[in-house]
């Protein structure tokens, strides 16, 4: 192996470490992390909000069942009063109102009954409600700390991108631009691997033998001269 070639596998394994490195950058689990815990917090809220509106709507109805058992129990004592003054006198008047004063009792027990289950679903959703800011605070002091975290990782990564970007621009410009052009090429159609050697049999860009003979053709290639890998058309550096 020759000029350019050396140049060229340098500038590959640079364009490999600038690539690790973003996937690195991307992936960090701290970012990952910190994703999560936006998720959480975003999902809270929408929890939050949605019971909200529903104990709004469990108010609304406890203040309906409220006038329902205060009319109820109105009628009934209001039944109850004539029935003890003594102006009804009539037996048959008198167990049509002791009926009525029973069906209110009634209605005003399932009332009350309907006004407890209420009570019953609300408390949930006021303890959520409740306890809303404790677990967003909690989340958001998370959220910061894996914030810190990322701006750290990704302050360290994007120096090394960027002393291996120098390198990296400095090695390409000694590369002939047909050269230059071909391996850019190759590089963005395959996977970020344009140049790759001859290891053995073996391409070292898709890792297949090449037949003995077209391994033996390239080995006695002049040394300034590339060959291209037949399974990948990479560029085959001998
Ligand atoms: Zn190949």
């Amino acid at each position: 192996m020759a000029e350019p070639f050396d140049t060229l596998m340098a500038v590959q394994e640079h364009d490999t470490a600038i690539d690790q490195l973003r996937r690195r950058r991307e992936t960090l689990e701290a970012r990952q992390a910190l994703e999560a815990v936006h998720a959480r917090r975003s999902a809270l809220a929408t929890e939050v909000a949605g019971a909200r509106v529903e104990v709004e709507a469990l108010a609304a109805r406890q203040g309906e069942l409220d006038a329902q058992i205060a009319a109820a129990a109105a009628r009934r004592h209001e039944i109850e009063a004539r029935m003890r003054s003594g102006t009804v006198t009539d037996a048959r008047d008198l167990q049509a109102m002791d009926g009525e004063v029973h069906n209110l009792a009634e209605r005003q027990s399932r009332l009350e009954e309907e006004e407890l289950e209420l009570l019953e679903a609300q408390e949930p959703l006021d303890a959520l409600v409740a306890e809303a800011d404790g677990t967003d605070a909690a989340l958001a002091a998370e959220a910061l700390a894996h914030e810190d975290e990322v701006r750290r990782a990704d302050a360290a990564i994007d120096a090394e991108l960027e002393v291996l970007g120098a390198e990296r621009a400095a090695l390409a410009e000694g590369l002939p631009s047909e050269l230059r052009v071909r391996y850019e090429a190759l590089r963005s159609r395959l996977g970020g691997v344009g140049a790759a050697r001859l290891v053995g049999d073996h391409c070292d860009g898709c890792h297949l033998a090449l037949p003995s003979m077209e391994v033996e053709r390239i080995r006695n290639l002049p040394a300034d001269e590339f060959a291209t890998c037949d399974q990948c058309g990479r560029i085959l550096v001998h």
